[in-house]
């Protein structure tokens, strides 16, 4: 047997050091590339979401480069991503592929329904599986907390490219770590070669919240590497998904900083419900960074998302409401980078001009108190 998995940001870190634990031999598939959009968009539906056109295009590339076992998460629903597994397995075998699909459904579903196909694929008792999930998931948190630290840096940094050259080292030292109690240590070393970056942190700098579809927020291919982008002109960055918050069972989100909880409170008056994906979370999100004091919100998603097509047609509310400019774009594989930096430019500006109005203001303000 020989396993593969679709590509999500740096997912990897975590599937592939499990499956290692679990002794389950198994391929990467090539990162997320145009080669694999252009192969998954050719046998997805149109109107289904880029992420499940990328995630047939990883299985394509897997399964030419000699997989035989397809790994895929499964869902509950109300959004489409619990039917991928099924519909995934469906196009693949029209296009004459043979192979196994093994779906991984979430631990929310039943704790059997989630352990039960790991249990068939890799032979393992369940207490060993259990200690491989806990073993695995201190190493990718310590990937995520790298990322958020970086996303805060490179605003900041003196020479352009610092941060990311710095990024680049740090993610070789988190990889030398081969359990939970080397964490700690590798953690520190990485993320002090990060803080390291020489800084002018007297820069004024725009906070930006970014916010929206779990895929595309994890995914730098999916998003055009928009946070580099934001960076290097001099945009604070925080973001509303980190691959082990999402994955992770208990909705804490200790990387984000933020509960699923506190966020469903916070979005109550504007949204009541579960839709889906991160429908809800994007406007709690939206609201938090507002108390924040955050300048402004960018908003992306798949096009025909529909949990964030519902969020999106709340978030101009929350926007007056909270005085927080929010811009929003849908991506599919007809979106280039092009268009998107022109409309995230004259973003930019209006955040700018704000700002110094609101600076402005400020300063009169307290000359009149004086
Ligand atoms: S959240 Fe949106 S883009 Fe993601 S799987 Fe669901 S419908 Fe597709």
């Amino acid at each position: 047997m020989l396993a593969a998995f679709p590509r999500m940001g740096h997912i990897d870190i975590l599937l592939g050091d499990l499956l290692d634990r679990l002794g389950i031999d198994y391929l990467l598939p090539p990162v997320n590339s145009e080669k694999t959009l252009v192969l998954g968009a050719k046998y997805a539906p149109e109107f289904s979401c880029l992420p499940l056109k990328l995630n047939i295009g990883n299985f394509i590339e897997a399964l030419e480069l000699g997989a035989d076992t397809l790994i895929m998460a499964g869902g509950r629903g109300p959004c489409r991503f619990g039917y991928y597994a099924e519909i995934e397995r469906r196009i693949l075998k029209d296009a004459g592929y043979d192979f196994n699909m093994i779906t991984i459904e979430p631990p929310s579903l039943g704790f059997f329904k989630f352990v039960g196909p790991i249990k068939k694929v890799s032979g393992k008792s369940i207490r060993k599986i259990w200690r491989a999930l806990k073993e695995s998931f201190p190493k990718a948190r310590a990937f995520d907390q790298l990322e958020k630290l970086v996303l805060k840096t490179r605003c900041y940094e003196i020479k352009t490219g610092a941060t990311t050259k710095a990024y680049k080292k740090a993610l070789d030292v988190l990889s030398k770590i081969s359990g939970p109690k080397e964490v700690d240590g590798y953690l520190e070393e990485a993320l002090a070669l990060v803080e390291g970056v020489e800084k002018n942190l007297d820069r004024s700098v725009l906070k930006v919240g970014i916010i929206g579809e779990f895929f595309i927020l994890l995914d730098p291919f999916a998003n055009l590497d928009i946070e580099e982008w934001l960076g290097i002109r001099n945009v604070y960055l925080e973001r509303s998904v980190y691959v082990t918050d999402w994955i992770g069972p208990t909705a804490n989100n200790p990387v984000g900083g933020v509960s699923d909880t506190h966020l469903a409170k916070l979005a109550e008056n504007y949204l009541s419900h579960f839709v889906g994906g991160e429908g809800l979370a994007s406007v709690g999100h939206t609201i938090h960074y507002a108390n924040q004091g955050f300048d402004g919100i960018i908003h992306l998603f798949p096009f025909t998302c529909m949990p964030e097509t519902i969020a999106k047609t709340i978030l101009p509310s929350v926007g007056r409401d909270l005085d927080i400019p929010i811009i929003h774009f849908t991506i599919d594989e007809q979106t280039g980078k092009a268009g998107v930096a022109t409309r995230l430019e004259a973003f930019l500006d209006l955040l700018w001009s704000r700002k110094r109005q609101n600076e402005k203001k400020r300063l009169v303000k307290s000359r009149q108190l004086v």
